[in-house]
Parts: structure tokens; sequence; C-alpha cells
């Protein structure tokens, strides 16, 4: 707790990474997700899967997660003055959409930094909250992220303003396996009947990728493509 409380206060070793997301069809980059990176100055890169528990018991994440949309909005504000529109997905913890004023933060952050809603996406993992409703009101898009493992039923894919559907990693894994297939093809028609757009996480080979195209799967994310990597 104490050296991550060091690491927001002193600034440097806390930096965000970039992995796309790919339209399957036409194998262009159509968003890409922020993912943070912590660098220890003694023990070296420690994983966001220790230190974001970490950041949510201590309740540190309210903390770090505006570090992070300041460091992604900054990187977004250089792209725009390169003329390069892309947009960025941010991971939110359940706690961030308990805050009952993050949506006014994050406006607030949009106008200083000159970024446009539609361009920022939040991947959440948690039921619904007012919050979450104000977010997409304002034109931001909502990931539902790790979907079929995490908290979320299905029938709050109804009562949800999700865009985006990211089916968990380890269920494209388990394509890998005879009858594996089938579970993601259903959670792919399932994105589609609520006019949400299917992404498969974690794709890493090829034959993957085509059987989900094939399936009708829109967008793919995955060490096939690119690791996260800096801006
Ligand atoms: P996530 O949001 O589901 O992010 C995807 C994770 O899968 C990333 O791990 C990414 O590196 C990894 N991944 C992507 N493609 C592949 C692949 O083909 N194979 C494999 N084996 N892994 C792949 P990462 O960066 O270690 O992040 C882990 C989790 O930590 C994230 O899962 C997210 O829940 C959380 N996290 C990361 N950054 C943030 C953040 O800024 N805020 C919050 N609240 N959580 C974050
Ligand atoms: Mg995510
Ligand atoms: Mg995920």
């Amino acid at each position: 707790e104490t050296n991550l409380r060091r690491a927001l206060d002193t600034g440097d070793q806390l930096s965000v990474h970039y992995q796309p997301k790919l339209d399957l069809n036409t194998r262009t980059i159509v968003g890409l997700e922020a993912l943070l990176r912590w660098h220890h100055p003694v023990r070296g890169n420690i994983p966001p899967g220790d230190f974001i528990p970490l950041a949510e018991q201590t309740g540190l994440v309210h903390l770090l997660t505006r570090r992070v949309l300041e460091l992604v909005l900054d990187q977004m504000r250089t792209w725009l003055a390169e003329g390069q529109e892309i947009q960025v997905a941010v991971n939110l913890s359940a706690l961030n959409l308990a805050e009952p004023d993050l949506d006014r933060k994050i406006a607030d952050l949009l106008d200083e930094y000159g970024v446009p809603a539609r361009l920022l996406e939040f991947e959440i993992t948690e039921r619904a909250s007012a919050t979450l409703s104000r977010i997409a009101a304002m034109g931001s898009t909502i990931a539902l992220d790790d979907f079929g493992i995490g908290n979320t039923s299905i029938s709050q894919l109804r009562d949800l303003p999700i865009d985006t559907l990211k089916i968990d990693r380890s269920f494209i894994v388990d394509m890998a396996t005879a009858g594996g297939e089938v579970l993601v093809k259903v959670v792919t028609d399932l994105a589609h009947e609520f006019e949400m757009v299917a992404v498969a996480e974690g794709v890493e080979e090829a034959d993957i990728a085509e059987r989900l195209r094939a399936m009708g799967c829109d967008v793919a994310q995955g060490f096939l493509y690119a690791r996260p990597v800096p801006a």
C-alpha cells in the first residue's frame, strides 16, 4: 500500500500500455484497450492482477483510475493533434462505479483535454449503477468485460446501457477443445440479439481468429495481433 501510494505520488512508475482490437473482417484496428503498468524501482514490473485488488482494498483505486484517465487523455490529445482519431477503452473497477460523481469528474477531464466522450469506452465487470447510466448518456460507450466469468447475469444485458460484449479469454482458449466453439457462438449471437458488438479476448492463434470470423464474431484482441505496448 505504501509503495502504491508513493507510485501514485511520484508519477514516473505508472504508465499505460495499449493493446489494439481488430475488426475480424477488415483486419483494421477499431480501438485500443488501455492497460495500466507499474514499474517499481526495486521490484520491477508488478502485474495489474496483483496491484488492482490492493488498490481496491485500500481505496487507492479512485486515485489510480484518475491517473489512468489523465495518462490516457493526455496521449489521446497528442494522437488527435496528429490526426489519429482512435477510441480507447479504460477499465473501471466496481468501486469507481459506486462513486456518485464519477461522471462529473470524467466530463471535466474530457473538457480539460479536449477529447470527445465518444472516443472513450469504459470496460466494466460489475452490475449497473446510476453513475454508469450517466456516463453512457455523455456519449462514451460501455463494454462488459470478461463476460461469462464475471458477476453479470444475462438479464443485465437487457437492463444495462452496454454497447460491447467482451467474451472472456477462457472461452476463447476453450475453442481449441471439442465443443468449445458452441459457447462462443452462443455468446456472439446473444451479443448481436442485443445489438452489441461481440469482442473475443485473448486471441493467440490464427485458426481461432478465422473460426471466430466465420461464426460472426466482430472484433478480436490478443497476442496474435499485438501485446499491450507503449503508445
Ligand atoms: P482485462 O481488462 O480483461 O484485460 C485483458 C488482459 O488480458 C490484459 O492483462 C492483457 O494483457 C491480457 N491479454 C490480452 N491478450 C491476451 C492473449 O492473447 N493472451 C493472454 N494470455 N493474455 C492476453 P493485464 O494487462 O495483465 O491486465 C489484467 C487485468 O488487470 C485486466 O484484465 C483488468 O481487469 C485489470 N486492469 C489492467 N489495467 C487496469 C486499469 O487501468 N484499471 C483497472 N481498474 N483495472 C485494470
Ligand atoms: Mg478490460
Ligand atoms: Mg477482459
